[in-house]
């Protein structure tokens, strides 16, 4: 509900509403001079309000849509010029705020809306680069119309809702209050203009727009990243009078059963045995660009169970930089020998060759010998009762974590 008499713009040149066209003009070039940036700096958003509210009130046609529906009018009636900023201003809230999703260009053409896919790629594409070929379906002007629908002059303005697409009914609840309505107007489907069925273009049908299928070739670079987006510059759809939004390709990296990437560098986990552990290793690999890589650990050095080594310059190149690459760490899992492995009487032999154990404490008064038993780190400790037990005490809570068990801190 608004009140039709809005009087706003008038009120900006300081004329009444009903000035002559002479009077406007006068008013707004005293004022513009007034308030011009060049002599008066600070007073740029002024200045624009004046210079707006002329720019309505001086074109007849604005000038009777917002005589008639006020500053709705003119949100209907503008077909997208540029002025949101300084209609916010003015009047709060945007100008184009009802056209959904479509932004503005800088040089303030309507841009249409960008279309985004994603683009699966291995960790080997990202690796050596690729370029790969995507067939898209997008709308493209019609060639045979020019985009226009019909032959030059078969396009009419719709004469119901005056080329808007939209229409606006006004219910009067009393006397100077009126209720406005706004609903996309039927005879056009909110185009703004008609064209007869014998002059529509055969090929589009009137349409404007005809499907095209597209290729476009994708070159996905040395190092690129998961979320990485490679842009086709005003590739997407186009519609008449819109500048068409870019085709945004959104790099999607799949998981690679050997490597893990962070950032420029790989990991992967490599097991060994005991054995390897302790007296020295090699063993091979196939890298991402399918060289068998070979890596060897000298006699004499030895690995601890879960520790990492790395091998400088064999992670990922660097995006645009691709001689200079990451690096590749190797985390060991070493795999210890099953119970009863070896005959017990060798056992003496082998701790002869091992580091001595150290000596053991001296005891005094009385002791306990417990039992150690075999627990299973993935399945919790065993028995529930037990387990409620532990949960009583505060004061030991790393010993457990079995399932839907959490330890609280306090
Ligand atoms: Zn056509
Ligand atoms: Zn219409």
């Amino acid at each position: 509900m608004s009140n039709v008499a809005d009087t706003k713009l008038y009120d900006i040149l300081g004329v009444a509403p009903g000035a002559s066209e002479n009077d406007l003009k006068k008013a707004y070039r005293k004022l513009a001079k007034e308030y011009h940036p060049d002599k008066n700096p600070n007073a740029g958003d002024k200045f624009k309000e004046i210079s707006f509210a002329y720019e309505v009130l001086s074109n007849p046609e604005k000038r009777e849509l917002y005589d008639r529906y006020g500053e709705q009018g003119l949100r209907e009636g503008s077909g997208g010029s540029g002025m949101d900023d300084i209609f916010s201003h003015i009047f709060g809230g945007g100008l184009f705020g009802f056209m959904g999703g479509q932004s503005r260009s800088r040089n303030g053409r309507r841009r249409g809306e960008d279309m985004m896919h994603p683009l699966k790629v291995s960790l080997e594409d990202l690796y050596n680069g690729k370029t790969t070929k995507l067939q898209l379906s997008k709308n493209v002007l019609c060639s045979s119309c020019n985009g226009q629908g019909g032959k030059t002059g078969a396009v009419q303005k719709c004469s119901a809702c005056r080329g808007r697409g939209v229409r606006v009914m006004i219910r009067q609840l009393a006397p100077g209050m009126v209720q406005q309505m706004q609903s996309v107007c039927s005879d056009c489907n909110g185009e703004g203009e008609v064209i007869n069925e014998k002059d529509r273009c055969k090929k589009c049908e009137g349409k404007k727009v005809v499907k095209e299928v597209k290729i476009i070739e994708v070159h996905v670079d040395k190092g690129m990243k998961h979320g990485q987006r490679i842009t086709f510059s005003g590739e997407a759809d186009q519609a008449p009078g819109v500048e068409p939004g870019d085709i945004v390709l959104v790099l999607q990296e799949k998981e690679h059963e050997v490597f893990q990437r962070d950032g420029n560098d790989l990991h992967m986990t490599h097991r060994i045995g005991l054995v390897e552990a302790l007296c020295g290793f090699q063993f091979t690999f196939k890298h991402l660009d399918a060289r068998q890589i070979v890596v060897k650990y000298p006699p004499g050095k030895v690995i601890e169970p879960g520790s990492v080594r790395v091998v400088r310059g064999e992670g990922m190149p660097q995006y645009r930089n691709p001689f200079e690459k990451g690096d590749l760490f190797i985390k060991f899992d070493v795999i210890f020998p099953e119970n009863n492995w070896i005959n017990p009487d060798k056992l003496t032999e082998l701790e002869d060759l091992l580091p001595s154990r150290p000596e053991a404490p001296a005891v005094s008064g009385e002791t306990e010998e417990v039992d150690l038993q075999e627990f299973d780190n993935t399945r919790g400790s065993s028995g529930g009762q037990r387990r409620e037990a532990y949960n009583d005490s505060s004061d030991d809570e790393s010993s457990h974590h079995g399932p839907g068990v959490q330890c609280a801190h306090q």
